[in-house]
């Protein structure tokens, strides 16, 4: 039996590197609050090497994880920046 979600609302946002600001992913996110991991089934565009770090800089941003099930990407703390749309999707 799976939890239903009760946001469907989801929006684009960028994912950036905090040391450098070069773009790492272009990322759906489900619902609201805070951005701590990516399931990589929702990651749009990714600009990296598929190596968890920034193509730019070298530093490592995420970690690989299980999360709910789907393989994700867990962010590390402060090592990115977001930008994006917050709120509810026109
Ligand atoms: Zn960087």
């Amino acid at each position: 039996m799976k939890p239903k979600v009760g946001k469907n609302d989801w929006y684009t946002i960028t994912i950036l590197c905090s040391k450098c600001q070069t773009s790492l992913y272009k990322y759906k996110k489900e619902g609201g609050g805070e951005l701590i991991k990516c399931y990589v089934s929702n990651i749009l565009e990714d600009y990296t090497n598929g190596d968890l770090c920034c193509p730019n800089c070298g530093q490592q941003f995420a970690r690989e994880a299980i999360v709910h099930n789907r393989p994700a990407h867990k962010i590390i703390g402060g090592k990115v920046i977001v930008r994006g749309h917050h709120g509810k999707s026109k």
